[in-house]
């Protein structure tokens, strides 16, 4: 018997015009290489940094749809490490006192939200016959988002579908694209086991598995490093030590994890204050402000769905797109108008499987399905809806063709929805222009 405790530590580049720390532009993907670079963000002897205002306000607007704990009083650290990446020998990160903590989303604790700046990238390649390392600054400075959960997933797909969901939330609140394979989210989930044995418990040694761009790989590379815990445990009984954690890497080729380094703890890091940025100190209102702006989140989206009658799969595929809901929301709205009960899965169903863009299209496929009424049955009821609307008719023959749809809908009340909505649309037309 096992358990798995999976956290994760989640990296999201946030959608800002500037750079964390200087004035250079933040949309890196695709560029010249090195072409969006200055002192800053070079790490240039003598360049300070200035932080990023929309970017504190974005990781306190996802902390607070993240239910976290806000703070009035927040600080820069910095994270001292040598790579080449990393031009300054420090990142400008947050320690102890992260903008959100001890909040919760979907179940799963969430211990901080903090904010730093992402790296250069290295690019390994054969210069003639040399091999060398080439280093694009462009991403250097560009505002990073660090999501750290407590260990309280519990499988491979639990944590996949908690990943989706976070992508998901970011980008309802407008804060970050997170698009995985840009780079834009990559996540490290911290991986081991308690198995029990004749009463005892005992714990495998704790594994981060590193810089994982795919939720699919996010899935495989957990998968696989439970067995692998499980297998080395019954071989060789090594137990968790405190403080100690190994960090692995994914091997998509081999489908397997591999050990990249033994021991790794956050002293270090030697972090410290950065003495360059003062203290951020966040008035009540400020926050107050932010949470009032906060639109509708997709768990909220979800449950109205639901309530509305979609099945949970409609309603979560629906919940992705706002002009999907609009269009569900027209739907219905419009079937109530002309009186025709249609029910809201019936209309999720059209837009899912049938790609249905627009409510009319909705009407015209539902329509089509109901018996057929009599020529002169409907013939009389577009007759009597022309007598009826004169200063509409009016505005069609000025022009404004689009009033034709709202002698459709007449039409539709009067024919308690049991005509054909395109059929009606085109006698509409032909007898407006000759009348
Ligand atoms: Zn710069
Ligand atoms: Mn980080």
């Amino acid at each position: 018997m096992s358990k798995v405790f999976i956290g994760l530590e989640i990296h999201i580049e946030l959608k800002t015009n500037s750079k964390m720390f200087c004035r250079c532009r933040a949309d890196y993907f695709g560029k010249l290489p090195n072409s969006h670079v200055c002192p800053v963000c070079l790490g240039l002897p003598g360049a300070l940094p200035f932080p990023n205002q929309k970017a504190i306000e974005q990781v306190i607007t996802t902390g607070l749809a993240l239910n976290c704990q806000m703070t009035n009083f927040s600080k820069f650290d910095r994270k001292n490490y040598f790579y080449p990446d990393l031009p300054k020998g420090y990142q400008i990160s947050q320690y102890d006192l992260p903008l959100c903590q001890r909040g919760e989303f979907q179940g799963v604790r969430v211990r901080r939200v903090h904010l730093e700046e992402d790296t250069g990238k290295l690019f390994h390649e054969t210069v003639g016959s040399e091999k060398v390392t080439l280093i694009d600054f462009n991403r250097s400075g560009v505002p990073l988002m660090e999501i750290v959960t407590e260990p309280d997933l519990r499988s491979p797909t639990q944590t996949k579908d908690f990943l989706k969901n976070l992508q998901q939330l970011v980008r309802s609140l407008k804060v970050a694209d997170a698009d995985m394979e840009k780079g834009q989210m990559r996540c490290e989930p911290t991986v081991n086991l308690e198995i029990e044995e004749k009463g005892k418990k005992y714990y495998t040694p704790l594994v981060e598995i590193k810089n994982i761009n795919s939720f699919r790989f996010a899935e495989k590379a957990i998968e696989y490093e439970i067995q692998r815990q499980q297998a080395e445990f019954s071989q060789s009984r090594i137990e968790k030590q405190p403080g100690n954690k190994t960090t692995r890497g994914w091997d998509q080729k081999k489908q397997q994890t591999v050990l990249q380094r033994e021991k790794e703890e956050a002293a270090d890091y030697r972090y410290f204050p950065e003495p360059d940025i003062p203290p951020i100190r966040l008035a009540k209102d400020q926050i107050e402000r932010i949470k009032k702006q906060l639109p509708e989140l997709p768990e909220a989206k979800i449950e109205k769905l639901k309530k509305m009658g979609l099945s949970d799969y409609q309603a979560k595929l629906l919940s992705k797109t706002d002009t999907d809901i609009q269009i569900l929301e027209e739907g219905v709205r419009i079937g109530e108008r002309v009186k025709v009960k249609i029910a809201p899965s019936k209309i999720a169903d059209l837009i899912i499987n049938k790609k249905v863009k627009t409510a009319k299209e909705i009407i015209d496929k539902l329509s089509v399905e109901k018996p057929k009424m009599k020529e002169e049955e409907l013939l009389l009821a577009i007759d009597k809806t022309i007598e009826d609307n004169p200063s509409v008719v009016e505005q069609f023959k000025k022009g404004k063709t689009t009033v034709v749809e709202f002698l459709v809908g007449q039409v539709m009340a009067k024919t308690k929805g049991q005509a054909d909505p395109q059929k009606v649309r085109e006698i509409l037309h032909e007898k407006l222009k000759s009348s």
